[in-house]
């Protein structure tokens, strides 16, 4: 027996139906592998996505009524997420398992209050047994901000709980050696040791208009995962005992995706991961150095500033090639910093502050 915790994603298109109808059997096979993934003694988390398309059918809005405002889908999504929790609970019950509803926002990993609290209240719940069930809160999610898609939240929660696996359910047996639908001799990567540029090649764009994620987005959450120490199997929904073969390890299930033995500490984590980057700072060669010699940024260094960004929000580092190597929390607004860049020290304007970035504050980027 062990208490170690496995956080499993399912996405749209394997819960529902080009309608959005729920395909109960489908939550009803999860369910079943779960309980038995519990009997060994783990931990899991379901974070699940399916709320807005779920949520359509039942307003009159499936198929090809499909609306394309963030708004009505927003609203939208509140409907079928209590249809999707519906089917979760009963299907749960029928294995004497309690399902608990946790609705996070991007947010919740920026604010360091916010990311103790959801950890806490996400300890307390599998400690008393439950299974969260996790999804983004769609309702409330600021559009601009949002995930969009769970795979990354999902890893991002592997992290929150300390999981020791990561299995992202999708339509497709794992990360597959070229396109199928192009290239019938393509097989299925079985270990993938560290995520490069040519897998994300191979993965390619978004992935179908009910799911929003797509295999690119898989990667990007097995890289964070990874960055936390966590392994990833990406693998297929449909496969029979798939929960269990994943977190056994056995070869073949899926493409397994292992994590890293360094962890990068979990503040460092979400400034890499948990937002969308407000703006560009372009930094010449000697901070560039500097910063990875562990030194924070100067208003010195700085050559270019892109973007509307306040002090405090994430933004991205570039070398003079183009190149994205770090990405910190900014000290300055972006109009304050634009009237500076470059200046030496002695040379800012009384009371502003030198650091642009504090090395505390920084994480460079895996490649
Ligand atoms: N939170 C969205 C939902 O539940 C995720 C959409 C998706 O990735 O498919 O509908």
């Amino acid at each position: 027996m062990s208490d170690s915790t496995v956080v499993v994603k399912i996405g749209t298109s394997s819960i529902t139906d080009a309608e959005g109808v729920i395909n109960r059997d489908v939550i009803a096979k999860l369910c079943r592998e779960v309980a038995a993934v519990r009997a060994q003694g783990r931990r899991v988390v379901v974070v699940t996505s399916g709320a807005i398309a779920a949520g359509l059918p039942e307003l009159g809005l499936g198929g090809e009524h499909r609306p394309s405002d963030a708004i009505t889908l927003q609203a939208v999504a509140t409907v079928g997420q209590s249809a999707l929790m519906e089917v979760y609970r009963a299907a749960f019950a029928s294995h004497d398992l309690v399902a608990g509803q946790v609705l996070l926002v991007p947010q919740d990993f920026i604010a360091r209050s916010q990311y103790l609290h959801a950890r806490q209240t996400l300890g307390r719940l599998l400690e008393l047994g439950v299974v969260p069930i996790v999804n983004e809160n769609d309702a409330i999610a600021d559009d601009e901000i949002r995930w969009g898609d769970n795979d990354r939240m999902a890893a991002l929660v592997a992290n929150l709980v300390d999981a020791e696996r990561l299995v992202l359910l999708t339509d497709t047996p794992g990360v597959l050696t070229a396109d199928p639908r192009v290239d019938s001799s393509a097989s299925l990567i079985e270990e993938i040791v560290e995520i490069d540029h040519q897998h994300e090649a191979l993965a390619g764009g978004a992935g179908s208009v009910r799911g929003s994620g797509g295999m690119a987005s898989k990667l990007t959450a097995a890289k964070i995962a990874a960055w936390s120490g966590v392994s990833t199997v990406i693998a297929d929904a449909e496969r029979v005992g798939v929960l269990a073969d994943a977190v056994a390890g056995v070869a073949g299930v899926g493409t397994l995706i292992r994590g890293r033995d360094a962890r990068i500490p979990a503040r460092k984590l979400w400034i890499a991961f948990a937002v969308v980057a407000r703006g560009q700072i372009t930094v010449d060669a000697g901070a560039r150095a500097a910063l990875e010699r562990g030194k924070s940024l100067l208003v010195a260094g700085v050559r270019a500033i892109d973007g509307a960004f306040d002090p405090g929000e994430p933004v991205e580092l570039i070398d003079t090639d183009g190149v994205a190597f770090a990405k910190g929390l900014v000290r300055h607004a972006a109009g304050e910093l634009q009237a500076i860049a470059g200046l030496r020290s002695d040379d800012l304007p009384p009371g502003a502050p030198h650091i642009v970035v504090h090395a505390d504050d920084l994480v460079t980027l895996p490649g």
